[in-house]
């Protein structure tokens, strides 16, 4: 009500300022059904399991000593930074353990311990990511117990509760099936979660990752290696914690090394890391004797998005611009963004037929792409110039500026379309003069 009757702020102003208050709102909303779902079955369940799970003192103490290591790993990695985005840690190797050790209410609450801890001492982000983080692996965890403790109570499979103890290898393979329940349940709740998000992410991008896959093996592997120390002898956490927090270290140094490759609003190439691999493969090209072609693409009248959307509206058009960029091209083709709503991308082995076809397609692509905001769909269309090596130029520096002429002409001619630079005829010969006789 206050809002209304103010002059100054607009029913837009009080959705921004909400949004900016309660990011979660400003979220596609089967998103937020997604992630509010979650959270609500991850409190259902703590609830559900907190009534029937009967407190023994040493089960606390098991749970406190490895929720000391995580916050020692957090605390011996924090000042190296976080990269932006999504990052990976080692963290299960903590949690897996609580999973298969204690009873299936622990493994719901050391997520939210070390979800709360990570806000506060490493970075504090919107506060849903962390939410649906803490709910989707104590779900996960929490699967990964019961189906554990409901198979190692099993007299035909192994001896008893304590076989994992006693190092029989029934127990650590069950051990070993119910990690794997929890890496898969985990991986699928955040992929759903991500292609939710982004609906234009194939499946392929948010389930399947080589080093995602290999990063879930170690968590696997240490968990289960973990577990079967703890179950022998609890001080036995001393001798497991600095090869954690060495993994843990040499992981972050990667993520954050491939972080400052990385452009944070589109996750594709930044500027000074798309010109490094750009000139690499010009290079090679030049001496292979490939053809290469260069694309500058600019999205058409952008700043009106901005203007009549909001800045955040528009970095989810560029975000999808640069998914569909991504899904268009193939694996070693190079794309970056240049800045602003310009991307660029390196085509090797591309001669002048196979660049327009390649740009025309990405052109169409994106024309039919929409992006959700409150009040519309919206659409954009983009402009590109094509460039190609020995053509319209010999390095990386000649490309760039044939393309970006070439743009230039297709912002005047109307945009919406791709044009190549118009190529200069070669000087005309002057015949040689006929020796004076
Ligand atoms: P044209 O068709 O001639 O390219 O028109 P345009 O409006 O796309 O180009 P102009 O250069 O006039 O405006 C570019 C706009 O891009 C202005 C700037 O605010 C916006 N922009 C640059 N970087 C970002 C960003 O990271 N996020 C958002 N939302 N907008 C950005
Ligand atoms: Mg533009
Ligand atoms: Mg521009």
């Amino acid at each position: 009500m206050a809002a209304s009757g103010h002059p100054s702020i607009t029913p837009r102003d009080s959705v921004s300022t909400l949004v900016s208050r309660w990011p979660l709102l400003g979220q596609r909303r089967p998103l937020v059904v997604y992630l509010v779902g979650i959270a609500a079955v991850d409190i259902a369940a703590i609830a559900g399991f907190a009534t029937a799970t009967e407190f023994r003192l040493a089960d606390a103490v098991t749970f406190a000593a490895l929720m000391a290591c995580g916050v020692a790993c957090v605390e011996a990695t924090r000042r190296l930074g976080v990269p932006a985005g999504v990052s990976r840690d080692l963290l299960s190797a903590w949690w897996l353990p609580v999973a298969l050790l204690l009873p299936p209410l622990y493994a719901l609450l050391a997520p939210i311990v070390m979800q709360v801890l990570l806000q506060w001492r490493v970075r504090a982000t919107v506060l849903h990511r962390r939410v649906v983080t803490a709910a989707a692996i104590g779900l996960a965890g929490c699967a990964a117990s019961v189906a554990f403790h409901w198979l190692v109570s099993e007299p035909w499979l192994v001896s008893g509760p304590s076989a994992l103890s006693r190092g029989e290898s029934g127990a650590i393979a069950l051990a070993v099936a119910a990690a794997v329940v929890f890496a898969l349940l985990n991986t699928a709740l955040i992929a759903v979660a991500a292609h939710t998000a982004d609906p234009e992410l194939p499946w392929r991008e948010v389930l399947w990752d080589r080093e995602s896959v290999l990063l879930d093996v170690v968590e696997l592997c240490l968990g289960v290696s973990v577990a079967v120390a703890t179950s022998l002898n609890l001080a036995l956490l001393i001798i497991a914690l600095p090869p954690v927090v060495l993994l843990q270290r040499s992981l972050l140094h990667a993520q954050l090394q491939a972080a400052a490759r990385t452009d944070p609003k589109t996750g594709l190439l930044n500027a000074a890391a798309w010109q490094r691999e750009a000139d690499t493969e010009i290079v090679r090209a030049r001496r292979t004797g490939e053809t290469l072609a260069l694309l500058i693409i600019d999205i058409d009248h952008f700043k009106r998005v901005n203007d009549r959307h909001g800045h955040l509206v528009g970095d989810q058009v560029l975000a999808g611009v640069a998914t569909t960029l991504r899904t268009q091209l193939r694996d070693y083709d190079v794309v970056g963004r240049f800045g602003g709503e310009e991307f660029v991308v390196l085509l090797p082995g591309a001669d002048l037929h196979e660049a327009r076809q390649v740009a025309e397609r990405l052109r169409n692509r994106i024309s039919h792409m929409a992006v959700a905001a409150d009040d519309a769909m919206i659409t954009v269309t983009v402009s590109a110039g094509v460039a190609i090596m020995s053509v319209h130029g010999d390095d990386l520096i000649e490309l760039l500026a044939a393309a970006d002429l070439a743009l230039y002409r297709a912002k005047e001619l109307g945009r919406d379309r791709i044009c190549i630079p118009a190529v200069q005829p070669p000087p005309p010969q002057i015949p040689e003069a006929p020796p004076a006789a």
